[in-house]
């Protein structure tokens, strides 16, 4: 595919690539007045909406950043494609078949790269699919069937199974006409003394696609007890596979989540399975790493809808949920989003798969239904192991819990979660509730004790603006 392609096919992509359509993939856009729309740029930071798109003219123009430009420029920009591969890219949505002149001015060199590794992605995720079906993925199926997933389902998620052995899909590239070169560079296989083997072996496949459908890497789970590799691999960082930028289920859950204003992360890909097919469509996991910064982004410029605020992040945890915790809510504060985030924790531990399994589809939805603000959550948190029958219970929880509510920083907010603070305990005196809370700021402020303290307080009272908490991520999602 290499050469210059004709400038009238080049035409005939930008008429018929609207962009609204195009740039409605990325980011919510709603109306702006005068036959333009507007959206969060996603191309520079912002909390209202610079980025300007005018369908009547085919362009995006942004007065935050000052970039702008046709359908093509935009797709260039925010798939780090060249020219090319941007026309590439949009004629494959728009069903045109390009020509190509001969012996064009454009090198065969970096340009079209990236489409080869979408098409030898395209192919891999169809031989993994079809080897699920052969006797040796039995392992695999009897995996799914225990979670409680079907064969149509296994195909709606595009679940695959990779092969023992070697240079099972190594060899299918190979006569689809794929080098070793691009093979290894697309993180498919790995190169050895030999020669290049595949990277997932035995292993049951999740096909990971960006945010416009295109499977750009894998998840793997391994299935045999004796197999020493990880329980889950992914496909390592490559052209097309950055996991600090892809959800898992963005490209199914995206416009439900534009159009609920809410989206549900949860941890894994069989959890994403299990929330989608219990109808809650909005939920999308990281990819073997903590949701951080450039996912954010993603989720924010998908919810910003009919107001300036955007919607609901609900955080699912199973288990170990206190240093979880503490790591959101430096995140969500970081950002700017601890308002707008919140937390489902099924009691006993269940993630939703296993939840599914167990308790049937209405149990995930009422697990995501019965979601907490992030800060009632770690107040409430906090109330664990006191007695809150007795005086002193409430007085050793509100001592819990007081150091939460003190270090929220928007102080309208920090003076309402103290009133809530108060009936959570059954108080019945807010003045009492907010002098204590001004007492563990002032502690907070000048690194000592506040006082008294009582001795019957079980439990550690980090302070959650240590700075060495702020500075931690979540920790990482294992999938
Ligand atoms: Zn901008």
């Amino acid at each position: 595919m290499a050469g210059r392609i004709r400038d009238e096919d080049v035409a005939l992509v930008r008429e018929r690539s609207p962009i609204a359509d195009v740039v409605g993939e990325y980011l919510q856009l709603r109306s702006a007045g005068g036959g333009s729309l507007k959206g969060l740029c996603p191309f520079h930071d912002e909390k209202s909406p610079s980025f300007n798109v005018t369908p009547a003219r085919n362009l995006w123009y942004c007065f935050g950043c000052g970039e702008g430009g046709d359908v093509i420029a935009f797709v260039q920009r925010i798939e780090h494609l060249g020219f090319v591969e941007a026309v590439e890219h949009l004629a494959r949505a728009a069903g045109i078949q390009l020509r190509y002149e001969q012996g064009g001015y454009v090198p065969r060199n970096e340009q079209g790269q990236r489409q080869r590794l979408v098409e030898a992605h395209r192919a891999a995720a169809e031989f993994y699919a079809e080897q699920l079906l052969s006797p040796q993925a039995q392992a695999g199926r009897r995996f799914l069937t225990e979670r409680g997933f079907t064969r149509a389902d296994a195909e709606h998620f595009g679940v695959g199974y990779a092969p023992g052995g070697w240079e099972a899909l190594t060899a299918h590239l190979r006569k689809k006409g794929f080098t070793d070169k691009e093979i290894v560079l697309g993180g498919l296989a790995s190169q050895g003394r030999r020669g290049p083997y595949d990277r997932f072996r035995g292993r049951l496949v999740w096909p990971v696609r960006d945010v416009t459908g295109e499977v750009v890497g894998f998840g793997a789970r391994k299935l045999d007890p004796d197999d020493d590799g990880p329980k889950y691999l992914n496909t390592p960082e490559t052209p097309l596979f950055k996991k600090g930028s892809l959800l898992y289920g963005l490209d199914l859950a995206k416009k439900e989540i534009a159009r609920q204003r809410q989206a549900v992360v949860v941890e894994g890909y069989t959890d994403v399975m299990a929330c989608h097919l219990a109808g809650v469509t909005t939920a999308i996991a990281t990819c073997g790493t903590s949701f951080g910064e450039e996912h954010l982004k993603i989720l924010r410029r998908l919810l910003l809808g009919r107001s300036e605020f955007g919607g609901e992040v609900v955080f699912t945890f199973d288990g170990d949920k206190a240093g979880r915790n503490a790591a959101l809510r430096a995140f969500a504060e970081e950002h700017g989003f601890a308002s707008e985030t919140f937390v489902a924790v099924q009691p006993d531990g269940l993630d939703p798969c296993d939840l599914r399994v167990q308790r049937g589809d209405g149990a995930v939805r009422d697990l995501v239904a019965a979601k907490q603000p992030l800060y009632e959550f770690m107040i409430r948190s906090r109330f664990e192991g006191h007695n809150l029958d007795t005086p002193e219970g409430r007085l050793a929880a509100l001592d819990a819990a007081a150091p939460i509510v003190a270090s929220i920083r928007n102080a309208g907010v920090r003076k309402l979660y103290g009133v809530s603070l108060d009936r959570w305990l059954g108080i019945m005196d807010e003045e009492f509730v907010s002098r204590r809370v001004r007492e563990h700021m002032r502690h907070a402020q000048h690194g000592g004790r506040p006082s008294p303290r009582p001795a019957a307080s079980a439990q550690a009272d980090h302070d959650p603006r240590d700075p060495s908490v702020q500075r931690e991520r979540l920790p990482p999602q294992p999938a």
